[in-house]
């Protein structure tokens, strides 16, 4: 079963051909985002000609820091009910687009004041469209809001079906203005999600063509975009590659790789995307023998070798420098253990197993 239900544009004129679809959602939108992302891309040029055309007030809330926290979301939740706005336009990577997911949700159901937000609170929302400025974590295209706990430190956030957003305009171009870091990092979240398709214990034959085709993209790709990053088939081909890396995740959900790169994340400050390349190996290796025959019928239909797959994950700058110590090992396995993700693995995951793991890191 394959569930997708945002309606999605694709290419250098995504924008234009949604506006009609758009223009209907309400009567004035709350644009979220963050710092400079939506002005850096071009998206928001394009689209403040639109909303006036069709004579339409709108908000901008640009409060949306990177690993966005349930704080900032109610922060926003509160000025979007104070504009009087109806629809969400989120520009962005993840971040922005997972906190305007978040916000529709706190504003439809009327939670304001609750403190503990969980998916079973929502029965409404409110429509959102989600327009990426990175080509990786598919939110414009998956149920999940990833949201950080500042009280616990803990990165986790929901998901739910409300909360796919309504429309996904999604413009190669808008991706030019990406640095090589912000780049690599990036494709290698939109990577882990289309290999973590196949991970996942929810894997579906009826995926495995966009991952293989999302995958393939990636290696063509990504050193052309890093080289060149005014290459616009590049670019092209790696949000092609994160779209489909979403369409996946939506179903089969993610696994050990993200729960394991999380607490990397809240305590290190190292980005999502190089969380979970810091891990992708181990994690690889860990599931292998369970999913040996997938794994190698991928390897096989893109004519390399595991081997060849890894000489090529080498080829990039995906190190952090980060002091692992017993203490944090010990305190996060836990964490690691009670995350979402960790009901799709294929095997049982053990203390030990997440212990191994982490110790290989040092
Ligand atoms: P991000 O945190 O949204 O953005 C990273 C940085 O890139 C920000 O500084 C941002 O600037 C900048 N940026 C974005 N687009 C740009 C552009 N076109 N030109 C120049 N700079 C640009 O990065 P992300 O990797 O896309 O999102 C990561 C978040 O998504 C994490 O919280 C992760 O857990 C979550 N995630 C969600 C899902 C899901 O299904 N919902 C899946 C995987 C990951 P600004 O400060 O202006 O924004
Ligand atoms: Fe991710």
């Amino acid at each position: 079963m394959l569930y997708s239900p945002s309606r999605i544009f694709f290419g250098e004129n995504a924008l234009t051909k949604a506006e009609l679809y758009l223009i209907r959602l309400g009567t004035k939108p709350l644009i979220v985002t963050g710092k400079s992302s939506a002005k850096l891309s071009g998206a928001l040029d394009e689209l403040i000609p639109i909303l006036k055309k069709a004579e339409q007030d709108y908000a901008i809330f640009d409060r949306v820091q990177e690993n966005p926290s349930w704080d900032i979301v109610r922060e926003g939740a509160r000025f979007l009910k104070d504009a009087q706005c109806n629809y969400l336009i989120a520009i962005g990577g993840g971040s922005p687009i997972d906190a305007a997911k978040a916000m529709a949700l706190i504003t439809a159901n009327n939670l304001f004041e609750e403190e503990n937000l969980t998916p079973d609170k929502f029965s409404q929302t409110l429509p959102l469209v989600a327009i990426p400025t990175t080509a990786g974590t598919g939110s414009e295209v998956t149920q999940y809001s990833v949201l950080t706990d500042t009280s616990t430190g803990i990165k986790a956030g929901f998901g739910t079906e409300l909360a796919f957003p309504t429309l996904a305009i999604c413009n190669p171009r808008y991706t030019l203005s990406l640095n090589a870091t912000i780049t690599l990092h990036t494709a290698i979240d939109a990577f882990s999600h289309l290999l973590e398709g196949i991970f996942s214990n929810k894997r579906q034959l009826l995926l495995y063509p966009l991952i293989q085709a999302g995958i393939e993209a990636i290696m063509k790709n990504l050193e052309i975009a890093l080289n060149s990053p005014n290459n616009l088939q590049a670019r092209t081909k790696l949000m092609q590659a994160a779209l489909y890396g979403g369409i996946t995740i939506a179903q089969t959900g993610t696994t050990l790789q993200h729960s394991l790169g999380y607490p990397l994340t809240t305590h290190f400050g190292i980005s999502h995307g190089l969380s979970n390349a810091i891990v992708l190996r181990q994690v690889m290796e860990f599931y292998y023998p369970y999913i040996k025959e997938e794994l190698d019928i991928l390897f096989s239909n893109l004519d390399i070798t595991r081997e060849d797959f890894e000489n090529w994950l080498d080829r990039f700058p995906l190190k952090a420098e980060f002091d692992l110590s017993e203490e944090f090992i010990e305190s996060h396995i836990a964490e690691v253990l009670a995350s979402r993700n960790m009901a799709n693995t294929p095997i049982k995951v053990k203390e030990e197993d997440i212990r191994k793991i982490y110790k290989s890191l040092k």
